[in-house]
């Protein structure tokens, strides 16, 4: 090709790439479309199922490939309304109570959107000095929250799995964990502990290492004396105990293990201290959690997760390392084409320094900006809400005919179960989780303890309120009972 013939063509191209940059009157065309959709969302929350099995329409995902002209934007959200905001469960639903909820505050989106339309760089200090500056600012906020020193340091995440990933891996390093040490080294947790921790075990080269799974007591929490006497016996063996991790607030019942006896021991033993605190750490916003929570801050490390109880839309998590040294020492890297990235600001640690991420999501945005727009008090208020909500369900079940409650909460899952007064109880309560489950409107979930099926209410979206829980407990009610009748 002539440079001429090469010239034309780079303008044809030039010419249809310009679909990328949509001008000023089609960017509020196609913003406007979008919050009306958004608007219209929201507006029918309340109306909507907390889960649906089936897709709002006929219309199926599958039969519109990406394609080469794509299909406009009218076509698109009806696409995205039929097929992936219907069915499934509804988190963003007051009456969505499974699992651990968290719902997804509004300002948490309209940050998200201008971190994108910005796309600042936020994996290297050098490249967005803001945008990292805030993310170290939120963690800053984070370690003062959890009581841990300023020599404390962690990074943003995509959820907790990966917090727990990071967190293992500097355990690891710092332990020098490695070799033949691995398959003598031991792991201390509990039956109650989130299957993440496993999985993160495994992901950093640690299956072989001995897990051991220490008793609970009846409120589901670690039997320190237990934790103590299985260091002991491993010591005499002549394995390596390594690791506790312990949860402030396990996904099964909420429940808080000891933390400063827990603490107590793995000073005493020279164990790393790893705390689960990624459904339970953020209620120390408010002072009767902060006093449920006390000892966390004795933890080595520890993960929370701001898309449960900060309510932020899915996707950020957060670890954090009491000695942000061995962070740094797993994770700092070197490459010859970042050398003019180099300029460190002091106190300002990059995340690609303290993460395996280079280029990130800017998630400091969705959680900065409706921290910034709000302040916290509405954030507090929330939590100290669903903590007597729950208080509040547990007293009521007490009083419904055929109710077997667990133990008080110590946040806010409550777990109980039917007991009927014929047949087996395990299939009863199956049954009923499924009749919630066909009709949709409130959505609990189940969950085993010592063997038994119990159902669990986990009060966690921020617009589920005191209205919110006596509904869903007369939907309870009223389903058992057809369901004892039939
Ligand atoms: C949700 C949860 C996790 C896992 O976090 P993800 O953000 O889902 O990856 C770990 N531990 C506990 C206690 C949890 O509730």
């Amino acid at each position: 090709m002539g440079i001429w013939r090469v010239k034309d063509r780079i303008k044809e191209l030039e010419a249809l790439a310009m679909g990328l940059e949509p001008d000023e009157s089609e960017r509020r065309r196609l913003l406007s479309k979008v919050t009306a959709y958004a608007e219209d969302f929201i507006q029918s929350i309340a109306k909507r199922p907390a889960y649906r099995h089936k897709a709002a329409s006929d219309r199926k995902l599958e039969s519109f490939p990406i394609s080469k002209k794509g299909i406009g934007l009218d076509a698109t959200l009806r696409l995205i309304e039929g097929c992936v905001d219907f069915p499934g469960i509804n988190p963003v639903s007051e009456r969505f109570l499974g699992y651990i909820p968290g719902g997804g505050v509004y300002h948490a989106a309209l940050g998200d959107y201008l971190a994108a339309v910005s796309n600042r760089y936020a994996g290297v200090y050098y490249a967005g000095p803001g945008a990292v500056r805030m993310e170290n600012m939120l963690l800053a906020w984070m370690v003062n929250l959890v009581g841990y020193p300023g020599s404390a340091g962690g990074n943003l995440t995509s959820g907790g799995s990966p917090a727990h990933l990071m967190a293992v891996v500097t355990a690891r390093d710092a332990h020098a964990i490695e070799g033949e040490k691995v398959a003598n080294s031991v792991v201390y947790l509990t039956e109650q502990t989130h299957h993440s921790v496993g999985k993160a075990l495994r992901t950093a080269g640690l299956r072989k290492c001995v897990q051991r799974v220490i008793p609970v007591d009846q409120h589901f929490r670690m039997r320190v004396d237990a934790l103590s006497g299985a260091v002991r016996a491993d010591r005499s063996l002549g394995l390596r105990p390594w690791l506790v991790v312990a949860s402030a607030g396990t996904t099964n019942t909420g429940s808080i293990d000891p933390l400063q006896e827990i603490a107590d021991v793995a000073q005493k033993n020279e164990l790393w201290f790893h705390l689960d605190g990624a459904y339970g750490a953020f209620f120390a916003l408010c002072d009767e959690g902060k006093k449920k929570l006390a000892g966390m801050e004795s933890s080595d490390s520890m993960i929370m997760d701001p898309h449960k109880t900060l309510f932020l839309p899915y996707g950020i998590g957060a670890v954090l390392v009491k000695n942000a040294n061995g962070l740094i020492a797993s994770f700092r890297d070197w490459a010859d084409y970042m050398e003019d990235t180099s300029t460190i600001e002091p106190g300002e640690i990059s995340p690609s320094d303290v993460s395996f991420e280079l280029t990130k999501h800017f998630r400091g945005m969705r959680m900065w900006f409706p921290l910034m727009v709000l302040g916290t008090e509405a954030f507090r208020a929330a939590l100290e809400e669903k903590l007597l909500l729950a208080r509040y369900e547990h007293e009521r079940l007490q009083a419904i005919h055929g109710v077997e409650v667990g133990p008080p909460p110590d946040l806010a899952v409550v777990v109980f179960r039917y007991r009927p007064e014929r047949g087996d109880a395990d299939r009863f309560n199956q049954l009923l989780l499924q009749s919630l489950q066909d009709e949709g409107d409130v959505f609990l979930s189940s969950t085993r303890l010592n063997g038994e099926l119990v159902l669990r209410m986990a009060i966690g979206v921020y617009r589920t309120h005191l209205a919110t829980v006596d509904y869903a407990l007369d939907v309870l009610a009223a389903h058992a009972e057809k369901l004892a009748e039939s």
